[in-house]
């Protein structure tokens, strides 16, 4: 056996001979010597993935995962990356780079929703499409994860805009998804309106309409009651789980958000209605906080006519990172990653984080929240609440069949309740973090249906 593999072909062949030598170079020499010097996954590489993979690793070593296993769930299974030409309102044209993850193929068609932003990446991607294989799992769910965007700036482009790029991205990637296959879904920047137009440009292609093709659609379109406030309401049902579990009085408890996003908004509105005083949120334009409670109503209201948190008159007002600093007894990140770090983890005042987010807290910030007794509820457990209902949409759409509202809230409450008992037993049974934990029941879940699978041939 060759040292390392070029493509099929060893290095330094069975006979002792670089493979290069047999077939010769044909001026790769400067390519091959770069990749030698490449790590292997380097591909993915960005400081999200290296979180994955550290939080994959510690509850891979926890569960003493056969190193076969391991390397099968590491990587994702494949990547398509795009870029393609738009036309923009002035007449110029523009090229976009987009992205579609698909990290394992083994549990049933994947799934995983796409965002818009200036640091979409293929690395970003596939750290996101890693999580969303264990959030599946942890609630049950026939799905792998997938995750996918457009690197761009939505806030800078107009809607017509955003539509000519929502809908040539559904067409770009169009080989490697389908209703069987690959299913998106919102994420940071998308909403109802972008799978309105992803949906039609889909069924344009194949002849007719296929609304699971995607879920948070609008009900028109074949949407599910209750996918809008879904994730936010999953976020609430765990802090519920969670203060059963230590015994105390929801009501009583004191909650910072950051984010008043899809996600931030319904946590807010929704702990608010529990009697939960709100004393901080915020958003990309910086936060508010009162300490004897803001009104949300007024929040709500000033955020729909002023689409920002930023001049809300009845509170005090602090930048974008000072909010995650705030006392209270839950913090809930809802906006985007890496936003408790080792920089900040010291000063946050808080006794549990809940991560409404994906990927909010890096691995040395978790180390030091650990020290100082905050327990953090994962963004794999604590988010699932929107995979689950795009789930229920899906089957659904499959039956063409419409669920009432109440129906999905008690289903969701079923899939969550049992995800939380499950992550929590997980955290006994192997004295570790909530994080480790929940991870630990995912690999558990897709390392046995991997085993079972063996490999193909
Ligand atoms: P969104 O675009 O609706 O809202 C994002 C919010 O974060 C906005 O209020 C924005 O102003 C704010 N924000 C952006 N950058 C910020 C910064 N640097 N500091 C503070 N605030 C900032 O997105 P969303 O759908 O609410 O998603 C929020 C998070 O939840 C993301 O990590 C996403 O991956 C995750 N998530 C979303 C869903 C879903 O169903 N939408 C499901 C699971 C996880």
């Amino acid at each position: 056996m060759g040292e390392r593999a070029w493509g099929n072909m060893p290095l330094v062949g069975s006979n002792g001979k670089a493979a290069t030598e047999r077939r010769g170079t044909g001026g790769w020499d400067s390519v091959l010597e770069a990749e030698r010097t490449l790590e292997p996954g380097s591909e993915w590489h960005s400081e999200l993935y290296r979180v994955a993979v550290d939080q994959f690793g510690r509850a891979a070593d926890v569960l003493g995962l056969e190193d076969e296993i391991r390397a099968r769930l590491l990587e994702p299974r494949r990547a398509l990356v795009v870029n393609f030409p738009v036309r923009l309102d002035d007449g110029d044209v523009t090229s976009f780079t987009g992205y579609r993850v698909q990290h394992t193929l083994t549990m049933g068609p994947m799934k995983g929703g796409f965002r818009y932003g200036p640091g979409v990446s293929l690395g970003e991607c596939a750290a996101l499409a890693m999580w969303m294989t264990f959030k599946c799992a942890i609630v049950g769910l026939p799905f792998g994860g997938a995750k996918g965007g457009v690197r761009c700036d939505p806030n800078r482009l107009s809607v017509q805009e955003i539509e000519r790029v929502t809908r040539r991205y559904a067409s770009e990637i169009f080989p490697i998804i389908g209703p069987d296959r690959d299913i998106p879904a919102p994420d940071i920047a998308t909403g109802e309106r972008e799978m309105a137009w992803f949906m039609d440009t889909y069924s344009q292609q194949v002849g007719h309409p296929v609304p699971e093709i995607v879920t948070g659609k609008p009900l028109v379109l074949g949407g599910t009651e209750g996918r809008d406030i879904a994730t936010g309401l999953g976020v609430v049902y765990c802090i519920e789980e969670l203060m059963e579990q230590v015994g105390e009085d929801l009501s009583s408890q004191r909650v910072v958000v950051q984010g008043y996003g899809n996600v931030g908004a319904t946590v807010v509105r929704e702990l608010a209605q529990r009697g939960v005083t709100i004393v901080g949120a915020s958003d990309v334009t910086g936060g508010v906080v009162n300490p004897n409670g803001l009104d949300v109503g007024a929040l709500e209201e000033w955020v729909e006519a002023n689409r920002f948190v930023r001049d809300f008159p009845y509170a005090e007002h602090v930048n974008r990172r000072e909010i995650l600093e705030q006392p209270c007894d839950i913090l809930i990140p809802a906006a985007v990653e890496q936003q408790i770090t080792e920089e900040n983890a010291e000063r946050v005042d808080a006794r549990w984080i809940v991560e409404g987010a994906n990927g909010p807290t890096t691995p040395e910030a978790d180390e030091i929240l650990a020290r100082r007794g905050i327990e953090v509820i994962p963004d794999v457990l604590a988010n699932a609440g929107g995979v689950t209902v795009s789930y229920f949409e899906w089957v659904q759409d499959q039956q063409k069949l419409a669920w009432q509202g109440a129906e999905v809230a008690a289903r969701l409450r079923i899939q969550l309740d049992d995800a939380f008992a499950r992550v929590s037993e997980a955290r006994e049974r192997l004295g570790t973090d909530w994080r480790i934990a929940a991870q630990a029941v995912a690999i558990e879940r897709v390392a046995d249906a991997s085993r079972l699978r063996t490999i193909y041939p």
